[in-house]
């Protein structure tokens, strides 16, 4: 029997709407299974329970407002996500003791949409990692297995959601950190289009490659939390004007995949994608195609090069943008220093972990004069080539598709002292960051090997969401269904 935090975010939406259920009931359910998963999963950095129930009482007594579409929905939110009322760390010492004065544009949006949050999950530190492990306050574990990880950098996200501890989360996604996650846990994962969604309020870690995004179980759910957080920011200079499309009733008119071409790149296939992951990719497909899609061979002859030319861009922002964290602004600050200089260098050594201390000084090291133009320039110029070699394959298709990952959730600890072996593991999510495009990871059954959760990447034309979504929506509709992970029974 499905209990009430087991539903997905638009059958427990219904109910509430209805008054079946009340916000209380759902709330608690949420806190206690919460209470049941996080001693094997960690997945929270911080929880609100009674700020919840207060809210969730409140909402009771005012009686279901149709005009909220989130209204009574329990969620959780990345803690790179500044919220006004909860600490905001992104998993680092750093911020230890940081609680923003605001909240982000997308947390104002879920709030005014009647969404209750219960808490802010665990990342990779600043969103610099692909398991969790980076993370200042300890690993997330992956719900399907509690050795191996969640994936990253938004693993607590994707454990949380697929423990059904809430019902959607909301993430960001630099070089992946959605999408793979997604994948890792089993659930569905979207990176909008760059400029779709407001970025104001959340903890930046490479400026042109960072967007905010939800994880949920199903594609309607993704679809009902994108349509309320996508929109047109002022405060974001990089935001887009263009109105939203009406995702959900994009959804409704997609019955099967006739007339929608998914362009399937050869390099995508490429030596280092596990076959388990290969396979299940090509089942999905198959099926694919007898819903009435034509699976064309397109070719992105660059994507060996995304790696080097994400990196590169990747460290020279985050080394810009992490500059502000000098122990005068916020949180952080040793003691005991003489003079500004100490300061810094006693501050920043103290509280910034191995990986963001090697990124930044990588990244400083590009945008240093003479290697400039060696690094920064020409990783920007095959940046470019990268997103033409997309906007050539998109006049031949609507989609795009192939793995998230080369590999399922691998064990804990596996790949800790290897950083460069973790970075080519993003081979799949990167290119679709470069270009700045839209990118959907979709659940597909466990691998025959590793009994995990495999999953398929589809990515859009630049703010086409409806599209995806509603191809992603008959796709998973037609595919058999994954049971819940063993931690969230
Ligand atoms: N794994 C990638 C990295 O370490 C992606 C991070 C992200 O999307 N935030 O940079």
């Amino acid at each position: 029997m499905t209990t009430l935090h087991q539903l997905s975010l638009l059958e427990v939406r219904d109910r509430l709407a209805k008054g079946e259920v009340r916000v209380e009931e759902v709330t608690r359910a949420c806190l206690a299974q919460i209470e049941r998963t996080e001693p094997r999963i960690n997945a929270l950095l911080s929880r609100r329970d009674d700020a919840a129930l207060e809210e969730a009482k409140k909402m009771d007594h005012q009686g279901p407002d149709p005009s909220r579409p989130l209204w009574g929905v329990p969620f959780t939110l990345k803690d790179s996500i500044c919220t006004k009322d909860m600490p905001t760390t992104a998993a680092s010492r750093m911020l230890e003791n940081f609680t923003p004065c605001y909240d982000a544009f997308v947390v104002k949006r879920l709030r005014e949409a009647g969404a209750v949050i219960l808490g802010k999950t665990n990342m990779d530190e600043f969103a610099m990692g692909s398991s969790t492990e980076f993370s200042a306050f300890g690993p997330s574990k992956n719900p399907w297995d509690i050795t191996r990880t969640p994936g990253g950098s938004s693993g607590g996200s994707a454990a949380s959601v697929a423990a059904c501890q809430c019902f959607a989360s909301l993430a960001s996604d630099t070089g992946g950190s959605i999408r793979q996650p997604a994948a890792f846990c089993g659930c569905v994962g979207l990176k909008p289009t760059y400029g779709r969604v407001s970025r104001y309020g959340g903890i930046a870690l490479a400026s042109s490659l960072d967007q905010i995004g939800p994880l949920s179980r199903t594609v309607e759910d993704c679809a009902l939390v994108l349509s309320v957080i996508a929109g047109h920011d002022p405060r974001d200079a990089t935001s887009s004007p263009l109105p939203a499309d009406d995702y959900m009733a994009a959804l409704k008119a997609g019955k099967d995949l006739k007339g929608i071409r998914i362009g399937l790149p050869g390099e995508f296939l490429a030596q280092g994608l596990s076959g388990e992951v290969e396979d299940a990719c090509r089942e999905a497909l198959d099926l694919a195609q007898q819903l009435g899609a034509e699976i064309v061979p397109v070719s992105l002859p660059l994507t060996h090069l995304a790696t080097a030319a994400y990196y590169i861009i990747l460290m020279a922002e985050a080394s810009s943008n992490l500059a502000r964290f000098d122990g005068v602004h916020f949180g952080c600050r040793a003691e005991g220093v003489q003079g500004l200089e100490e300061l810094y260098t006693h501050t920043r050594s103290k509280a910034f972990g191995e990986e963001v201390k090697r990124r930044i000084i990588l990244g400083t090291y590009v945008l240093s004069s003479g290697y400039y133009d060696a690094y920064y320039k020409k990783a920007a110029q095959v940046r470019r080539l990268i997103q033409r070699d997309f906007e050539e394959v998109f006049k031949q298709c609507e989609l795009v598709c192939g793995p998230v990952s080369p590999l399922t959730a691998w064990h804990l600890g596996e790949e800790d002292q290897d950083p460069l072996s973790l970075y080519l593991r993003d081979v799949y999510t990167l290119p679709v960051n470069l270009a700045g495009l839209p990118g959907l990871s979709l659940p597909l059954r466990l691998g025959a090997q590793s009994c995990m959760p495999t999953a398929l990447q589809l990515i859009g034309r630049p703010f086409d969401e409806a599209t995806l979504l509603s191809a992603a929506h008959v796709l998973l509709a037609a595919l058999p269904r994954l049971s819940l992970p063993p931690a969230a029974v």
